[in-house]
This record gives structure tokens, C-alpha cells and sequence, in this order.
């Protein structure tokens, strides 16, 4: 397969070019390099058509069957890694190597979903009754995914929701469509046709989807904002929905940590993606005691980490991923420095239309700034002190959103025990970013609405059928 060209999509087993055409661009550069299709009402409607009739046979096929396949495609992914990280990184902006992990990582998470079964539950086995749980699958499922991790968010709604016995049609982000178009034509020598499609659009697509009568579940990765529109066009016909949304994660540093030890991984949970995650560290608050040792090895690393196209030998960082992610974090960037706020940058970013914003740590701005309330997406980071630990606790759950984040201490039970009081989803202790298939993932508040990944992930694409059985 030729990565670098023919960009198609897959409906009901076959390659499908566009009616029309749009552009995607490289972000190292500003500037076009590929064209992926514009799928019509018409053609999504025939992808919905043929995941629904490849449904009727999916559904009754074995699950050991159904994960075998899955596990295939994940091979698929692992075989492809190398060839397929070039093209990751032209869209997505990321450094190669960064990129083939991201791939391999998606083709490990694939094989691991595809151990999983869902369980059935007896209630009752007697001389007069047997009733019997199991989980039966919903039907064509709607996966939208963003651009951030195209790949890997993207196989985490494949992975479960086709060992379950759901069909998908599977849309990325338009700033990252390419990846997902080459992974839809590798796979249509895995799965039946119809059971695994792979559609692109523009910015009318994503509604057109999520209003379409012909699907049972919407999976949707993304902003807060636009989860709420998915969930509003959902309650018309009651789809199911699954949202994993933005955050605005609080890291929490306490006075008896290794400062040496810790600096890097600390850098690196907010700053890696170029801080495009939607669980980076993006609210850094640290005990007054040791604030001026970390932020000053915190800026001696921004010094050193090269930022550049993601194509480039020994670039660590690569630039914002679109023009229009750029522009509100350059509008935050901006904010802070008409509010006077004390920024300190990192190394400096190529000047060639790329979208590169450099690394900045903002050194102790107001509780109610802009950088500290918003999610930046991109690498601002404000750093605050704390002097109190209930203080500081109220001040990280003040926020609607409640995804993930992280405690440092060489204390661990004082750690957990802080950790246990954050409002999210997942909490670090020493750590960041860590994240398993069999484990579940599910934003607090306004972080998102369901769970993805573990069985609790898997039974979301699913419903519970009762048998009651007289004897
Ligand atoms: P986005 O909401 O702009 O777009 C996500 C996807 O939704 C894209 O495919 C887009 O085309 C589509 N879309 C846009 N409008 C739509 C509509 N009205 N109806 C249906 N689909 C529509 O998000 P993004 O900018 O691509 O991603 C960044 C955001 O995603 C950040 O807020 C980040 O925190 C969040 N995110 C969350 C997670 C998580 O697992 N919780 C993971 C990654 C990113």
C-alpha cells in the first residue's frame, strides 16, 4: 500500500473516492500536501446502509471469531507502523518515532480489547426458573475522533465496539483524515464488508452523522463544546452516546518531592503531544517551598527541547496540529501578555508558517486568568503556589471539567489520600499520562458522559438481554 497517495474512502468493503475533494494540510509547514474526500449525504448514507445489512450477519457471528479479526487488524497496525508514522506525522505534526508508537501503541490496545468477552450473569438456576444476563450488541455505531491522537483514539471505539457485534462507520477529525483512510483500506482485508467503514468531511459531516437515523450509538471524541451538540442530536432519536471530552487537569506537587526526579516527567505530562492531550497537566499547582526549584528546572528544559517539524531529526516537539487550534492558543498567549502576566519560553520555534507556539510556563498567574481557566490545548502552562492543602484541593475541583490528574509526594499514602479527594476520572500518583485498555476511562462532570476502555467500555456498546426461562 502506497501511504503517500489515493486517499479513499471505505464503504461496504471498497474503496471510494470523494465527489468532491479538501485539502489537508501539513502543520510543520502551513501549507497543503494531500487531498482527502468530501463524503456526500449520499455516500454516508450508503455507509450506513451496508454496516446496517452487514449487522444482521456480524451479530450472529461467534465472539471468538469477531475478536480474532480484531486482533488481526491489530497485527495490521503493528506491521505498518513504520511506513504509516511518515504519514502521521505530516498530518498529525508529531515527531516519527512519537508517531509509530502511537500506531503500535493502537495495534497493542486492538489485541488486547480483543481478549475480552463480556460477562453473563445467572440469577437464578432452580427446579423452577432459570434466568439468565448476557449482553447483546446495539446495532451501526457512529465514531467521530479528533485530531489530537487520530489513531489511537479512533481504535479505542473500533477495538470494543466490533468484538461486541456492532458495525461502525468511522469518521476522523478533518484536520487528520489520512491515517484513518489507509487504516479503513488495510482493514477491509480483515473484517466483512460493511462491518468496518471509513468516511471523511468537512466541518457539515460530523452533524450529518450524528442526526442520521440509521445509527444506534454515537462514540465521540472531542471538545466539551461540541459533545454537547452530539448529545443534543442524539436525544431525537435516543441513541446511545459514549463523550470523552476536554479537561483542564490539575497537577498537585507537594514540598517533600525529589525535585531532580520529578521535573522531567512533570515537563513532559504537560508538554508532550506539545501539550495536545487531553489529559496533560494543564493547572501545575506547587507548594511554595519547592515552586522556584521546579519552575527553574522546568524552564531549563523548555530551554533545551527542540520544537520543530516532527519530520526533523531530533525534534522533540512538533507544532499545534491545525490553524484554527493555533489561533486560540495564540489568543491565550496574547491574553496573558495584556494581563502582564510573567511568562518564561522555551527554545525558539521555526519561522516558516508552521503553527509552532513555544513552550511557556506562566510563573504564578491569578487563580482567575484566562490560562488558568480554560484548557489551553497547546503549550501554555500556568504554574501556581499553594501553601495549604485543603486550599489547594478546592482550587484544583474548581472547574467544570473533571477528566484526570496527578499528585507528586514521596508520601504515597498522603498522596492518595489527596488523590481520592480530586473531582476526575482518573488520578496519578508519581506519574501521568498512564492509560490500559482493561482499565475504565471516564471523564467526571463535563469531561464527558460514559466510559471508554475496560469492560465497563465494552458493555457501553452494548445492552443487557434478560432470558427468564419457566421449568
Ligand atoms: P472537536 O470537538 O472540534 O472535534 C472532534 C470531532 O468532532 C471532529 O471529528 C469534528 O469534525 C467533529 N465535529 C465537529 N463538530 C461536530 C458536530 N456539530 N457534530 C458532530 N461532530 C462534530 O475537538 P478537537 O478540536 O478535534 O479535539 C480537541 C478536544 O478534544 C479537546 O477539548 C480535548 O480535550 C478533547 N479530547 C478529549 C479526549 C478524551 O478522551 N476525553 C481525548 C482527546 C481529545
Amino acid at each position: 500500500m502506497d501511504f503517500h497517495a489515493d486517499y479513499v474512502m471505505t464503504i461496504d468493503g471498497k474503496a471510494v473516492p470523494g465527489e468532491a475533494t479538501m485539502d489537508v494540510v501539513n502543520p510543520a509547514t502551513g501549507e497543503p500536501f494531500a487531498t482527502a474526500p468530501d463524503c456526500s449525504k449520499a455516500q454516508l448514507d450508503a455507509a450506513v446502509a451496508a454496516a446496517k445489512t452487514a449487522f444482521k450477519t456480524w451479530r450472529r457471528t461467534p465472539i471468538a471469531e469477531r475478536q480474532a479479526m480484531v486482533a488481526k487488524a491489530g497485527d495490521l497496525l503493528l506491521v505498518h507502523a513504520d511506513e504509516m508514522a511518515r504519514l502521521f506525522t505530516r498530518e498529525q505534526g508529531r515527531p516519527v518515532e512519537a508517531a509509530k508508537q502511537e500506531i503500535q501503541g493502537a495495534g497493542m490496545w486492538m489485541k488486547a480489547v480483543a481478549q475480552m468477552t463480556p460477562p453473563v450473569h445467572v440469577s437464578e438456576d432452580s427446579a423452577t426458573q432459570f434466568i439468565e444476563t448476557r449482553y447483546v450488541p446495539l446495532g451501526v455505531v457512529c465514531a467521530i475522533a479528533p485530531w489530537n491522537f487520530p489513531v489511537n483514539l479512533a481504535m479505542w471505539k473500533v477495538a470494543p465496539a466490533l468484538v461486541a457485534g456492532n458495525t461502525m462507520v468511522l469518521k476522523p477529525s478533518p484536520y487528520t483524515p489520512l491515517c484513518t483512510l489507509k487504516i479503513g483500506q488495510l482493514f477491509a482485508d480483515v473484517f466483512p464488508p460493511g462491518v468496518f467503514n471509513v468516511i471523511s468531511g468537512g466541518d457539515d459531516l460530523g452533524p450529518m452523522m450524528t442526526s442520521h437515523s440509521g445509527f444506534a450509538k454515537i462514540s465521540f471524541t472531542g471538545s466539551t463544546a461540541t459533545g454537547k451538540r452530539v448529545m443534543e442530536s442524539a436525544a431525537k432519536d435516543l441513541k446511545r452516546v459514549t463523550l470523552e471530552l476536554g479537561g483542564n487537569d490539575a497537577a498537585i506537587v507537594l514540598p517533600d518531592v525529589d525535585l531532580d526526579a520529578v521535573a522531567q516527567k512533570i515537563f513532559f505530562g504537560a508538554f508532550f503531544n506539545s501539550a495536545q492531550i487531553c489529559v496533560a497537566t494543564k493547572r501545575l499547582y506547587v507548594h511554595e517551598d519547592v515552586y522556584d526549584g521546579l519552575r527553574d528546572r522546568l524552564a531549563a528544559i523548555a530551554g533545551a527541547v527542540k520544537m520543530g517539524d516532527g519530520a526533523e531529526q531530533g525534534t522533540v516537539l512538533g507544532p499545534i496540529q491545525n490553524k484554527r487550534q493555533y489561533d486560540r492558543v495564540m489568543d491565550l498567549l496574547e491574553d496573558a501578555k495584556a494581563n502582564h502576566l510573567t511568562l518564561i519560553q522555551g527554545a525558539a520555534i521555526p519561522d516558516n508558517g508552521g503553527y509552532f507556539v513555544p513552550v511557556t510556563i506562566v510563573d504564578n498567574p491569578p487563580e482567575d486568568s484566562r490560562v488558568v481557566q480554560e484548557e489551553a490545548f497547546g503549550p501554555i502552562l500556568p504554574m501556581l503556589k499553594f501553601s495549604d492543602i485543603d486550599d489547594v484541593i478546592d482550587r484544583a475541583n474548581a472547574s467544570d471539567y473533571g477528566l484526570a490528574g496527578a499528585v507528586w509526594s514521596a508520601d504515597t499514602d498522603k498522596a492518595v489520600a489527596i488523590a481520592r479527594r480530586m473531582e476526575t476520572g482518573t488520578v496519578w500518583v508519581n506519574q501521568n499520562l498512564n492509560l490500559r485498555p482493561d482499565t475504565p476511562f471516564a471523564g467526571h462532570k463535563q469531561s464527558g458522559a460514559g466510559i471508554e476502555n475496560g469492560m465497563e467500555g465494552l458493555l457501553e456498546y452494548m445492552s443487557p438481554q434478560v432470558v427468564y426461562l419457566a421449568r
